[in-house]
């Protein structure tokens, strides 16, 4: 497999602007390829950023076939770049492609596509503190039939866009509503898998918290509505004692995030405990409310660490930490931007040059 490169000439390329916000600024190039049942996987081209057609009964638009990925490339103080576990990412894209009834795509082409076009969008990747090239790898069934089933034909495209640094102006921790009438996943369903109907499913709750003055929800189990899942859309940890780090188990309602998982593998190398353990909601607001509980954050790609300084339940509201980021919270931000960016040492293997 090889890929073509269409590139524009180098007097029609752009730059990361002095100015840019997440998720609406783009590179100039975007990598695709199709899948034909029969054919498998062909024509894999890198070519100038633009839109897609399709035919208004292309299956992704009605049954909702559809994933995604997000993850980063990140500028080295030597001009480099790096990206963090993009096979991890791979990985789950698969998952997520086998869940929904996708072609799975080979993860060693798709990572090489993420360095090819990176590498040749390597302007658009911003050298300011904290920022970064966000990658958003994503596959649609794109089958024109309206019959319910499988589609026989799939576009996987891969696009990138400058995303600035999270905290520009320092932490600023989040506040979080339980909750307690709509649920995000159910174990047996999607929850697992990067589709975008999880998100479509969970927007009416973030609109009803929002306008309750919450920046994240914090979604319950489905069964039984009292087993913490995720914050928004990230995984949660809750803090003991500043030094046990607890978070839930993988349910099958759970996405598996790769920061939750880097997490859990960095922090006792710091010197922290972990514990993955279905944790009940009132059990973990008994302890917030006797202090047991020193920090909350969520984790995920785009965030890193999201502390959160208060949860509401109904129409009880508990403080953590007097709303401020703890120091856990911090040194795990800390030691995971580091290796991200090259500045620490990397003993896992995380990180892969592009350039
Ligand atoms: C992407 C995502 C996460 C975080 O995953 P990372 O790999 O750490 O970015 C967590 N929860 C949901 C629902 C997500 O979509």
């Amino acid at each position: 497999m090889s890929i073509t490169l269409q590139a524009l000439p180098e007097a029609e390329r752009g730059q990361c602007p002095a100015q840019y916000s997440f998720g609406t600024g783009f590179s100039d190039h975007m990598f695709t390829q199709v899948f034909d049942a029969g054919q498998g996987w062909h024509d894999a081209t890198i070519k100038p950023f633009g839109d897609l057609a399709l035919h208004p009964a292309a299956a992704v638009l009605h049954y909702s076939q559809e994933i995604f990925e997000g993850l980063k490339a990140y500028r080295r103080q030597d001009g480099g770049i790096n990206l963090f576990r993009p096979d991890a990412n791979a990985a789950r894209f698969n998952r997520s492609a086998h869940r929904m009834v996708m072609p799975e795509v080979d993860p060693e082409f798709h990572v090489e596509a993420m360095k090819e076009l990176v590498g040749l969008d390597s302007a658009w990747v911003p050298g300011d503190e904290g920022a970064s090239l966000y990658i958003r790898p994503t596959m649609i069934a794109t089958t024109p039939k309206l019959g319910l089933g499988a589609a026989a034909s799939y576009l996987h495209f891969i696009i990138t866009g400058p995303a600035g640094p999270y905290y520009p102006q320092g932490f600023n921790p989040v506040s979080v509503y339980v909750s307690h009438e709509y649920r995000r996943a159910v174990k047996g369903g999607v929850g697992e898998a990067k589709t975008g109907g999880n998100y479509a499913a969970s927007l009416y709750c973030s609109e009803a918290a929002a306008k309750k003055g919450y920046t994240q929800v914090l979604w319950l189990d489905a069964v039984e509505g009292r087993h913490i899942e995720e914050v928004g859309a990230m995984n949660i940890c809750f803090v003991y004692e500043g030094k046990l780090i607890k978070t839930p188990t993988l349910s099958g309602s759970i996405l598996p995030g790769i920061t939750r998982d880097s997490l859990l593998q960095l922090a006792p190398t710091l010197g922290y405990e972990v514990e993955e353990e279905r944790l009940d909601i009132h059990e973990i607001l008994a302890d917030i409310a006797s202090g047991k509980i020193t920090e909350v954050f969520g984790c995920g790609t785009a965030a890193v660490v999201s502390p959160v300084g208060l949860i509401a339940m109904q129409d009880k509201e508990y403080n953590i930490n007097g709303g401020q980021t703890g120091p856990v919270a911090q040194r795990l931000f800390d030691e995971l931007m580091g290796i991200q960016y090259g500045e620490r040492d990397d003993p896992f293997g995380w990180v892969i040059p592009v350039t």
